[in-house]
């Protein structure tokens, strides 16, 4: 059929064609025309559902409504593009406690590609995700420790901390995997979980621990609801400077553990934890501290204890004072690129490091302090050895 004819077949009737359509309103052909009209109309009643539902998956593959179709498939393939360059620098610029400019040039880099409103939803970024988190663990599974501690950062405030004794769990949470959740368990010998936040603790995970005997320990405000977790899990007694010993591996391993009574904001019951192994590490957790009040006890921890790592949240109140308070030998950032967060408490890099820096280009015109600190990203670790500190 030519071009010609195609047209000819697709023209608007004439007039006169319409006026035999009228005239032959009774044919069998009109019958069948509008049989098949009304078949058609219930086919799209029928189905309206379902043709609605396909739109509404369109808009989640293309789920920023202010991007057109192009417009996002380019932010996925700059995400992809700009995720795997910074990992080449993360792997070139491992964690160390001094500057490095290509590893802040990294995560700043993620910085970037985390800050839009929908990066979690980018598929390269759940992937980035999800790889990091399922290599660190698998790592953790087969990592000795002779001396010193190793330190995982996986997902937002979650550590890991293992010596040659003893792995703790500090915050755990999004380990992307059932599997995952339950290889890590398993290498875990106590979990510490700071406050109610759901971006610092999951019942599945909570769940896991107990059912393999495992302390977890918790502030009181936490599983008022559920009787049966609430007793299972330990509360310590809030109380500076004070240490009570838990047992660990079945009673072969020992902790002095001290729960500090902090606080998010004014009312929220935040655990802060100081951890001292066996082999005389300590490690301070701030969960997410922020309380001008609690300084009366965190400007002296460092006089009753010797402590080697502090793990704060990146945002808390006073990086600096907390510092010289807890006098740490190195402080690894937490908390950061929470993609829970709305984008504008998604807690960057560039903050933590210009807090430390001291800069009037935060709001708070941070100070500024001499400790040193390692930024890590999802899944990097850093062995301390207290040799390296003196
Ligand atoms: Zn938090």
């Amino acid at each position: 059929m030519s071009l010609n004819s195609i047209l000819i077949e697709l023209r608007v009737p004439k007039q006169d064609e319409c006026s035999w359509v009228a005239s032959k309103k009774n044919s069998v052909m009109y019958v069948r025309l509008k049989f098949s009209l009304l078949l058609i109309c219930l086919l799209l009643v029928q189905f309206m559902p379902l043709i609605g539902q396909e739109n509404v998956q369109l808009r989640d593959i293309h789920f920023d409504p202010n991007l057109t179709e192009e417009q996002n498939r380019f932010l996925n393939r700059q995400a992809h593009v700009l995720l795997e360059y910074s990992s080449g620098l993360l792997e070139k610029y491992p964690p160390l406690s001094k500057a490095q400019e290509g590893r802040e040039s990294a995560l700043f880099l993620l910085d970037a590609i985390l800050h839009e409103p929908h990066a979690m939803k980018r598929p390269p970024v759940q992937r980035f995700l999800k790889d990091r988190l399922t290599n660190a663990i698998n790592e953790i599974a087969y990592t000795k420790v002779e001396k010193g501690a190793k330190i995982w950062k996986l997902y937002n405030h979650s550590f890991v901390v293992r010596t040659s004794s003893v792995t703790i769990a500090f915050d755990l949470i999004r380990t992307q995997s059932e599997e995952n959740m339950r290889k890590l368990v398993s290498q875990c010998d106590i979990l510490l979980i700071s406050h109610e936040h759901g971006d610092h603790w999951e019942m599945e995970i909570v769940r896991a621990f107990l059912e393999q005997g495992k302390p977890v320990l918790a502030p009181p405000s936490l599983f008022r609801d559920d009787d049966a977790i609430y007793k299972q899990v330990t509360h310590l007694e809030r109380r500076s400077h004070w240490a009570e010993k838990i047992a660990v591996k079945g009673d072969k391993v020992d902790l002095e553990v001290v729960t500090y009574p902090g606080h998010q904001w004014g009312n929220i019951e935040n655990n802060v934890s100081l951890i001292k192994t066996q082999e005389g590490i300590v490690v301070v957790h701030t969960g997410d501290q922020w309380n001008m009040n609690d300084f009366e006890w965190i400007d002296v921890v460092g006089e009753y204890f010797e402590v080697d790592v502090l793990l704060p949240n990146s945002w808390t109140a006073d990086i600096a004072r907390m510092a010289n308070g807890v006098d740490p030998k190195v402080i690894i950032s937490g908390h950061e690129n929470e993609m829970g967060h709305a984008l504008h408490q998604r807690e960057p890099f560039w903050k933590t490091y210009l807090r430390k820096q001291g800069s009037v280009l935060l709001p708070e015109k941070d100070k500024g302090y001499d400790y040193p600190l390692v930024m890590m990203t999802w899944g990097e670790a850093f062995h301390y050895s207290k040799q390296d500190f003196h």
